[in-house]
């Protein structure tokens, strides 16, 4: 069974998140990612509690490191994301360096982009874990070629996929944009895999990404095997 779930950045809605979790739980769905800037620190208790279902829980950490060590301290997540540009922050603190994962970026980033960048991150910091965003990949390469050299990284923790709708709608679901290269380069099905698509209209909707998703990767492993 593929470890699939969410961001909780699907809903916008902070107060919607307990009952988004729940029916989430209630679909199957094994892991999650928890985005530190979208959830109110007053829930944590009762999300602790739901959370601790998940067979694989990140937390997306954000610049501010108050806030997301104290999330860290609270929820006690398998891996904690970051992004390269604010990377120096996360190295000197309670957090160990093997708890954190550091994600490649999109085109708008100027660091983090390209397989060779993200290998000097860990080159340097050899205890880091990867984050493979494959929409991120995609932003830089819409032929997912480079995808070949992300999935390489020994030390990927999970993935992030989502659709990518241009510019302003840079993670749409994938059930709407139907890009199946970036289904298609996720190679290491055994990791944890965060969907990370922005859908906010219907909190039911989480049900056709889900779905579209997981019979995607289903149908690449009975073709590759
Ligand atoms: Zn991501």
């Amino acid at each position: 069974m593929l470890t699939l779930g969410f961001s909780l950045q699907f809903s916008k809605e902070a107060h919607l998140s307990v009952n988004l979790i729940s029916q989430m739980l209630d679909y199957n769905c094994q892991a999650i990612e928890v985005d530190v800037s979208n959830i109110k620190f007053g829930k944590v208790k009762e999300l602790h509690t739901l959370l601790k279902n998940f067979s694989f829980l990140s937390i997306h950490a954000t610049e501010d490191i108050k806030n997301s060590t104290d999330f860290y301290e609270k929820l006690c997540p398998d891996i904690v994301t970051v992004h390269p540009n604010f990377l120096s922050r996360y190295l000197n603190l309670p957090i160990p360096n093997e708890k954190i994962s550091v994600e490649n970026m999109d085109w708008r980033q100027t660091n983090g982009r390209y397989p060779e960048e993200m290998k000097k991150i860990f080159t340097d910091n050899p205890k880091l874990r990867f984050t493979c965003d494959l929409n991120h990949i995609y932003t830089n390469d819409l032929t997912m070629k480079s995808g070949k050299a992300f999935n390489a990284f020994s030390n990927l923790s999970h993935y992030h996929i989502s659709g990518f709708g241009g510019e302003n709608l840079p993670h749409c679901p994938l059930y709407k944009t139907r890009q199946k290269v970036i289904a298609e380069s996720l190679e290491k099905t055994n990791r944890p895999i965060i969907i990370e698509s922005f859908d906010s209209d219907d909190i039911s909707n989480f049900r056709k990404e889900f779905d579209y998703i997981a019979s995607t990767i289903e149908e690449l492993k009975t073709t590759a095997s």
